[in-house]
Parts: C-alpha cells; structure tokens; sequence
C-alpha cells in the first residue's frame, strides 16, 4: 500500500466543509478486506505516516480508523458519514444507523454455549438465573428476554471461553465463525443469537440531506460493484456461428451474449459474456462441446447491472 501526504480532497462534502468521513476498523479481522475494498472501489487511501489514524480517500473523502466496536458509536454521532464495521458490532452498540449493505465478508455467528458436560441441549431449557459470560451485554440480555429466562451478565472484555471453566459463568455468549475454537475450549453451542458479516452503514442524518445522500448512494453504489464483480468472470470464445442458438444457452449472460465478427471465412463469431465464477469450469466444457475455440475468462474489476 503507497504510504505518502494526504492529497486536500478537492470537493468539501462533509456537514462542517470537510471530506466525507468513513470509519473504517484499524486493526482486527475486518480491517484489512474493508480497506482493500475501498480501493478497489476507487478510494485509494493515502495515509500521511505509518500508522496514521486518518487518511485522504481522494475526491472528497477521507478515511479514519478505529476499532470496529466503535465504528457504529462514530457514525451514529456523525463524527463519520459512513463506516464499515460488523452486524454484531452494530447490534450490540444499539445506536441508530442505517444499514446500506452486507459486505459479504467476516461472516460469524453470535452463540450461545455452555460447558461439553452440562445437560443442556438448547438455550431455552437454561434455567433462570443462569451466569451469562459476554462482551455482547445487550445482545445477550435482548436474547434472553425474548427467551423469557432472568439471567445475571457477567461482562468481559475477552477470552470468554475460560469463563465456564473457572465457575464463573455458567454458559457464554461469544463470536464464532468454525466452532472449533469453542470445541478445544470444551464448549458446545446451543443457540444463535445472531448471523452477522461485515456492513457498510451510515449516519441517518446524512441520507435525510440530498446532497449527501447522493454521494453516500454513488460510494455504496462503487463498493457493491466491486462485491458483485468478485463472483463474476468475462468469459471470451470463438464459437461456430451455427451453434449460436446453443451458446446463448450456455452463457445467456446478463442480457444474452455479445456477438462481435470474427475476420475469417464467416463460420465463426466471437461470444462475450458475463458468467458465475462458480460455473467458469463447467460452462468452458459445454462450450468446448460446442466446438468453440480461443476460450478466455477474465477477473471483472466491477459490475453493475
Ligand atoms: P476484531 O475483534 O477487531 O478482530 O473484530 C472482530 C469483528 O470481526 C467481529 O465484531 C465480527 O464482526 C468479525 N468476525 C468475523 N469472524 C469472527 C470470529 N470468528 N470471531 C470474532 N469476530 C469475528
């Protein structure tokens, strides 16, 4: 990553004349794909020193990193128009912001669990006044209220799945993503709380003023194109012009294929289209069935429809 003086973004955006502000998680699990996103979709952060907790975005934008707890706190306050932070994360601070779109990445699942021993096979059976240990307070008193159980939350900070084990808590309430570290810890789940990944919200007041709603819906616009273009390939190949019929079927692409001249005798026509990256293999063997030659599949760098 280039590492040089913030450039003065040319357009004033923000609600005091400054850049739109996104905040971004400086470190962690999220930090790096939700930089790297930004600059694929355009924003290329230039930070002013190693480690600056504030970088230029270019064009009126500028990025500022904190912890991802803290991003929805930041957003909700306006101190950032914009941010990037988890579905956990922004349960848990209740603040009010919108949501404008799941990142599809930091996919993890907040859970229930409770020592491999006890006879406990779901949340609900947990009897009343059960030990809950989290740093998920809220979410986890919300869960089980709705559950109906009184329970007494023991907050920490970290490395709750020692807590069970030291008799302190009788079950926890934390983030997994395999399950495998709540298994060498001895646990087993027993309820989801919820399904988070990462999202990109905003601050409710900057979608209610036209102007930044505009440029807030053109960045969401640029960073979807980009999770869109991921799952995407361009796929180029020389197919006989009397099986057109059938290549349309194998890659009817987004609004059929694009046939472009081949400069040969007239028994071939180049077909262009847009396929699942998923599908790349199977698709390049029914085209090959075709007779089709001169395959080539590309990365897309963003899509939109
Ligand atoms: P950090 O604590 O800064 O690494 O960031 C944690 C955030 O990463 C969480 O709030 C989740 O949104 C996300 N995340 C994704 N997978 C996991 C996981 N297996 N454990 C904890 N956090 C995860």
């Amino acid at each position: 990553m280039t590492r040089k003086r913030p450039q003065a973004g040319p357009v004033q955006k923000g609600p005091t004349n400054r850049p739109m502000r996104v905040a971004l998680p400086s470190k962690g699990r999220l930090s790096e794909r939700a930089l790297q996103l930004f600059e694929q979709a355009g924003l290329r952060p230039a930070f002013a020193a190693d480690r600056a907790l504030v970088a230029s975005l270019g064009e009126g934008f500028e990025a500022i990193f904190v912890r991802a707890q803290d991003v929805p706190e930041y957003v909700a306050d306006g101190a950032a128009e914009v941010g990037v932070t988890g579905a956990d994360c922004v349960a848990e601070s209740a603040r009010e912001v919108e949501e404008l779109l799941d990142l599809g990445f930091g996919q993890c699942r907040l859970v229930v669990a409770t020592r491999d021993e006890s006879d406990v096979q779901a949340a609900d059976e947990l009897p009343a006044g059960t030990r809950v240990a989290t740093s998920f307070p809220r979410c986890a008193a919300r869960y089980f209220e709705v559950l109906g159980i009184p329970i007494t939350i023991a907050p920490v900070s970290g490395a709750t799945e020692i807590a069970p084990h030291l008799g302190v808590a009788d079950a926890i309430v934390d983030l997994t993503s395999t399950g495998s570290t709540l298994r060498v810890n001895g646990l087993r789940e027993i309820g989801t709380v919820l399904e988070s990944s990462a999202r990109l919200i905003a601050n409710p007041a900057a979608l209610s003023d036209a102007g930044q709603r505009r440029i807030v819906s053109d960045l969401a616009t640029a960073v979807e194109s980009v999770i869109r273009a991921e799952q995407k390939r361009y796929l180029m190949a020389n197919v006989p012009r009397d099986k057109l019929a059938q290549v349309r079927e194998v890659i009817p692409g987004l609004s059929g294929p694009t046939i472009v001249e081949v400069l040969d005798s007239g028994g071939w026509v180049a077909a262009h289209a847009v396929v699942d990256a998923s599908q790349v293999y199977q698709t390049i063997a029914k085209l090959k069935a075709l007779g089709a030659e001169g395959i080539l599949v590309t990365r897309i760098e963003r899509l939109m429809p």
